[in-house]
């Protein structure tokens, strides 16, 4: 019992169930006040009838009984249609409410897994740092052992910055100040130089970089570096180890297309529209067992349409995820 109270859509339910049954009861009411109108101007008419032509004979074909009986049909019609619309009208303004009402109580768990996830996205990165420091503060280590060391920490510095950059950016979002420039700027060494800071990853997967040198776009450089790198980050997450993934960046005619290819777990079909929404996270196990915010995606989306340009995602043969993105040629 305590359970089904606690649960909000308890007391939405009873005042729907409510608000429906009331109108009902009153369109029986209104029914019936009309039945009995109908039947009380009848007997009226009918003495009326007998007293003028001392019989009740042809009453039912008299013009006044046929003018009492079509008001009475007509207000039938009306209580019924009027009280069809105004029902018709109240559960689909309930069933609005209520989806609203889910989606702010789904944007709120959201927020509160966002909240656990972030905790745990700053912590894991800091930890092996401090791990790392103390590693070399300690030890008399080899250079390959340093290096090994010095590489780890700056992936995971890098992970930190990526994180503040998401986090920092959905919120401009949010406040309607994204502060994105529109420059003519040379997309294809932000590409390189987005991909570079992932070469060396901890799941030892291969970057295969196709840039075509020297593409201009219009666009804002850290909004569009913030693109790549979410995309190639998400492709490192969700593949497995030793693994491969294609950027590609080429100019066509009217567009320049930037494609990011993995070979990982792939996105069901039924969650490709939901990925884009902010803190959306697949729920499948694998998912799961990765770490992140749900933002990376959002931040995407949100700077490709602030760019004019539009992004598709696909399956990829044999397996994985394909992100292709659209801008149209400076
Ligand atoms: P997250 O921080 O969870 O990675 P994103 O907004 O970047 O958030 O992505 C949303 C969800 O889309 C992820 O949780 C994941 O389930 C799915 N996703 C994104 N990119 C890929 C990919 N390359 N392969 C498989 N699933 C992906």
């Amino acid at each position: 019992m305590k359970r089904i109270l606690s649960n909000p859509f308890t007391i939405f339910y009873i005042v729907f169930a409510y608000v429906i049954s009331f109108s009902v009861w009153w369109a029986i009411l209104l029914f019936n006040k009309n039945e009995t109108a109908y039947r009380e101007k009848l007997l009226l008419d009918k003495i009326q009838y007998v007293k003028e032509r001392g019989t009740e004979q042809g009453f039912a074909e008299s013009t006044q009984y046929k003018k009492n009986f079509s008001k009475y049909r007509r207000q039938k019609i009306m209580i019924v249609a009027e009280g069809a619309v105004f029902i018709t009208l109240l559960v689909i303004g309930l069933i609005q409410v209520r989806r609203v009402f889910a989606k702010e109580i789904a944007l709120a768990a959201m927020q509160r897994n966002f909240m656990l996830s972030v905790t745990h996205e700053l912590k894991s990165p800091l930890s092996a740092i401090k791990a790392s420091l103390q590693t070399f503060q300690k030890a008399n280590l080899d250079p390959e052992r340093k290096q090994r060391l010095i590489d780890n920490s700056m992936g995971d510095i890098q992970r930190l910055e990526n994180l503040v950059d998401n986090i920092l950016f959905a919120a401009k979002i949010d406040r309607g100040s994204h502060g994105l420039s529109s420059e003519l700027i040379n997309v294809s060494q932000i590409v390189e130089s987005a991909a570079k800071n992932f070469i060396n990853n901890k799941k030892n997967i291969k970057l295969i970089c196709n840039v075509e040198p020297d593409i201009i776009l219009k666009t804002d450089a850290l909004g569009f570096a913030s693109i790549v790198v979410n995309l190639i980050e998400n492709a490192i997450k969700y593949s497995p180890e030793n693994s491969e993934i294609d950027v590609v960046l080429k100019k066509g005619d009217e567009k320049v297309c930037l494609r990011v290819a993995d070979y990982g777990i792939g996105i069901p079909d039924h969650e490709k529209n939901k990925i884009f929404e902010k803190f959306y996270r697949v729920g499948n196990e694998e998912t799961r067992k990765t770490k992140g915010t749900g933002l990376g995606l959002y931040i995407v989306k949100r700077f490709v349409e602030l760019f004019g340009g539009r992004i598709m995602v696909k399956d990829n043969n044999p397996r994985g995820t394909v992100f292709e993105l659209e801008f149209k040629s400076a």
